[in-house]
């Protein structure tokens, strides 16, 4: 697994350019949102400047989103 503990990974966020809390890789949202309980918590990337979010599903963008856009 990865030597990054959850306190160096939120450590990590940066100011997104849409003002939340946004991490550079995506393995670093998703131990954040471990870190805040995680359950109904999403990880999702921002459609602004391309950072990873944690937080509920507002924009509809998930996955599941790209996903679908891939297909
Ligand atoms: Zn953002």
């Amino acid at each position: 697994m990865s030597l990054i503990t959850n306190r160096s990974v939120l450590a990590r966020y940066v100011v997104c350019q849409c003002g939340k809390r946004g991490y550079e890789q995506k393995q670093f949202a998703k131990a954040a949102r471990q870190s805040l309980g995680g359950h109904g918590l999403h990880v999702y990337r921002c459609p602004v400047s391309g950072a990873w979010h944690v937080g509920h599903q507002r924009t509809g963008i998930t996955r599941d989103y790209y996903r679908q856009r891939a297909a």
